[in-house]
């Protein structure tokens, strides 16, 4: 048995066994209060206005979150411990320790990427936000076990970045001659002690043990002594340090950490560099540093980076006062809802640099939308929330959290999403791990602390932002309170409160109304609904109206809230009815992608058709006109539970001569969230309205019903060749709906495909249509080819007297001597330092 698979089992164990301890430690009541930020009742140092109820105070015993935790404590976070081990991030602790220690032949080998330690730092977070609630001494154990690891790793004056401990003279390429060189470029020192930060918070709060928290001071106290006014200046090439410092100073109350995230943001900004230092080559864009960060207005570059930068803006606003930060967030955050939002709640519209797009450019099958950046985007406008009172920032928080953050994982918490698109060819599919592996650690981190999103008090006051199945014991000043909430949300709109103070006392209860239930998809005019169909929410407390009513001393909606002002009694009871309808939801015309298209949303849920629903395995052809009906049910057997939306809609095909067959036929989509659960195939969120906008079924010809295997791509990356015979006629070489590319490979010699005939096929003639994105990415036509055929085992050239062509935006046509054989194949060199792709191949 190997040492991971040891692993694995005494993880699943210890995650059976724990169960009964939780389950005793809820009836107990734990009065343990896990908080990032400052608490309610805390003597107040200057912090966020309004205080999150923390994750150790809300237990969840819903249908919907309560499993997806538990999936992510048994299933995600031991294997992304077990990924971590296997792929030797571990290990490059171990190694630079043996360094430190003067042993001799140790293996000097640079990691994959000079962040790869963050990755066990994240899952060391979810861990301990998992302990936190969960007791489990092994998994504890184990945890101490790394962190031992991490602590010798930490070179005596606090630095620890392994890849140049193992080998300051050869380090990782990106690291730079020396330290912090290269940071404002790619070396993500200050990156990867961001993490360590965030950790070592999250492992003292949830353990009260020092063990990571002491590496961290070290680690940030040698940040301190080397940057700051009249010291050295540097600012973070990939944010997170910001953040982190300002947890650091709230958990140790050393303002010098809270100057350091202050003096790290308002360094940001375009030079000049001290000499040896320099930008990332990408451009100032990239990483936010185009301007001061008090002087930016729209959110570029790479989005993670962003969001985590604005998230330690609106920290440093909270805490220091700054009221130029405070400004510039809120800019930035109403530049992003007008233009540059998905419907999922993902952002960063482009793969290439990971990035933001230009204004209202969101194409869907190319949507990058990182699960990292959803992550972000949730920690960003709760921080919002808590420092402007607005719901409007939970409004996209959740429009996030429900759709373009939860794709990022399968229902079983094994594999993961890097990008979220809204539109699939059976390209995508979740993977177990990457090698950029940001995105499962950031999984396994985030979802142990979705209860902290759903309340939080300001003064005596409680705002209920989001809607669970469960209990919550809430601090006010003026005495605990408990809240139970009981409702079916988000498959159902009825939710049920019951408030119960220690005796009766008056205080406020903020209740949040959606927008989605007041006709606002998002807070801007990027998405409307049709209709109006199922406006109007109803809340009563002990059956009485309360919005709309004339009844004193009930105030209207504020800011997205109805507050209740009242002597609450123990048992009083709040309802809130949200009606759910089926919702046809519109794109600003703006958008070219969503012209002509409609998406479907229910709730907070959108809906995507997929593959397994709907005839032929198709939904690329499908036309939903305005007019059709839809209902709606509930399948308990399906994908863990889900409200699936049906109807009639219009498959489209065309016939042999070209003509366009239009089939009626039944229509399903479920939510967004849980496509990629049954397979690859195709996906939409946005569904033609018109025939013009659907993509008819082609007729099926000797390449349609071919299969097709292309040269594999490195770290286990995998795309699906199947674009390249989808019998898709593409719009240029740049069209970005189906194609197939090597990308990242660059400058590669040889590169194949293999088209296999449903059966030996005789052939003359073959078009090729080259992927080539020139002005967005790095793929390009390729520098030669050559077409051959299979002979018995041998492949053989055709015979030709025409010329392999690399024409773009065009088809390249090679008429050769007829060949009776059982499969084609392309084998091609790229163009020095581009990659290469096919948009199609037809045969005849
Ligand atoms: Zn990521």
């Amino acid at each position: 048995m190997t040492e991971q698979r040891k692993l694995r089992i005494v993880l699943a164990l210890v995650a059976v066994a724990s169960v009964a301890t939780a389950a005793q430690v809820a009836c107990e009541g734990a009065p343990f209060h896990f908080s990032l930020f400052a608490q309610a009742g805390q003597p107040a140092k200057p912090d966020y206005p309004i205080k999150p109820v923390p994750f150790t105070a809300v237990h969840l015993n819903d249908a919907f979150w309560a499993p997806r935790i538990e999936i992510n404590r048994t299933a995600s976070i031991p294997s992304a411990f077990q990924q971590c081990e296997l792929t030797g991030r571990v290990n490059l602790f171990e190694r630079a320790a043996a360094v430190l220690r003067g042993e001799a032949n140790v293996d000097k080998r640079p990691p994959g990427y000079p962040f790869d330690e963050t990755d066990l730092y994240k899952v060391i977070e979810g861990a301990s936000y998992s302990l936190s609630v969960t007791p489990d001494p092994k998994l504890d154990a184990y945890v101490d076990g790394l962190i031992a690891k991490i602590a010798a790793a930490q070179e005596p004056d606090g630095y620890i970045y392994t890849t140049r401990t193992i080998d300051p003279k050869n380090p990782h390429r990106w690291a730079g001659p020396e330290r912090w060189v290269f940071e404002r470029d790619d070396s993500h020192e200050l990156y990867d002690l961001g993490h360590l930060f965030e950790a070592a918070v999250a492992h003292h709060l949830a353990t009260g043990k020092r063990t990571l928290l002491n590496v961290a001071i070290k680690a940030a106290d040698l940040l301190v002594v080397t940057f700051g006014p009249g010291k050295r200046t540097i600012w973070p090439g990939h944010q997170i340090t910001e953040m982190a410092l300002v947890k650091l100073y709230r958990v140790t109350g050393k303002e010098a950490y809270l100057n350091l995230a202050k003096f790290l943001l308002d360094e940001r900004g375009p030079g000049p560099y001290p000499e040896g230092e320099r930008a990332n080559p990408r451009g100032l864009n990239y990483n936010q540093a185009q301007l001061k960060v008090i002087e930016q207005s729209e959110p570029v570059g790479h989005a993670v980076r962003a969001v985590y930068m604005y998230s330690g803006m609106a920290d440093v606003a909270a805490v220091t006062g700054d009221q130029a930060m405070r400004a510039a967030g809120k800019r930035i955050w109403d530049y992003l809802v007008t233009s540059k939002l998905y419907l999922t709640g993902g952002i960063g519209a482009s793969g290439s640099g990971e990035a933001f797009g230009q204004p209202y450019e969101l194409p869907n099958m190319t949507a990058y939308n990182e699960t990292c950046a959803s992550v972000g985007m949730d920690f960003w406008n709760h921080r919002l929330f808590l420092l402007e009172g607005d719901a409007k920032y939970i409004d996209v928080m959740e429009r996030t959290l429900f759709n373009g953050l939860l794709s990022g994982v399968s229902l079983d918490g094994k594999t993961f999403f890097y990008p979220n698109p809204l539109e699939s060819n059976g390209q995508h599919a979740r993977q177990e791990w990457f090698g950029v592996a940001c995105c499962p650690g950031n999984i396994t981190r985030f979802m142990p602390s979705v209860p902290g999103y759903l309340y939080a008090t300001k003064g005596d006051s409680v705002y209920v932002n989001l809607f669970a199945k469960g209990t919550a014991n809430i601090d006010l000043p003026g005495g605990a309170i408990t809240i139970d909430q009981d409702t079916r949300y988000p498959w159902d709109g009825a939710v049920k409160m019951i408030v119960k103070p220690k005796q009766a006392r008056r205080f406020q209860v903020h209740v949040r109304i959606p927008g989605w239930a007041r006709m606002e998809p998002v807070p801007s005019a990027l998405y409307r609904f049709i209709d109006n169909a199922g406006a109007g929410a109803k809340l009563t407390v002990n059956g009485e109206a309360v919005a709309g009513a004339s009844k004193a001393p009930f105030t209207p909606a504020s800011n997205g809230y109805v507050t209740i002002d009242r002597t609450w009694s123990p048992g009083d009871t709040i309802m809130l009815d949200l009606p759910m309808p089926v919702r046809r939801i519109v794109s600003n015309d703006q958008v070219i992608a969503n012209r002509n298209r409609v998406a479907l949303q229910r709730g907070p849920i959108v809906y995507a058709a997929e593959w397994p629903d709907n005839p032929n395995g198709k939904v690329r052809n499908i036309v939903l006109p305005d007019r059709n009906a839809l209902t709606t049910e509930f399948r308990g057997d399906l994908l863990n539970g889900v409200q699936v939306i049906k109807g009639r809609a219009t498959g489209l095909a065309y016939d042999a001569k070209g003509g366009l067959i239009r089939t009626d036929q039944p229509f399903m989509a479920i939510p967004y969230a849980t496509w990629a659960n049954r397979g690859r195939g195709q996906m939409a969120v946005w569904l033609a309205r018109v025939d013009a906008a659907a993509r008819p079924t082609p007729f099926p010809t000797v390449v349609t019903t071919a299969t097709i295997a292309a040269s594999k791509l490195p770290n286990g990356r995998d795309k699906n060749p199947r674009n390249i015979i989808d019998g898709e006629e593409p719009a240029s070489s740049s069209d970005s709906s189906a194609y197939f590319d090597w990308w990242p490979v660059q400058g590669s010699k040889m590169e194949w495909v293999e088209l296999t005939f449903a059966k030996p096929s005789t052939v003359s003639t073959s078009e090729l249509y080259w992927f080539d994105d020139t002005g967005r990415g790095g793929v390009r036509v390729p520098a030669s080819w050559k077409l051959l055929y299979k002979s018995g085992d041998q492949w053989l050239p055709v015979e030709t007297t025409g010329a392999f062509a690399t024409a773009r935006n065009a088809w390249n046509t090679v008429t050769f001597k007829p060949v009776l054989t059982a499969a084609l194949r392309i084998e091609l060199a790229m163009q020095p330092s581009f990659s290469a792709g096919l948009q199609e191949w037809r045969v005849k």
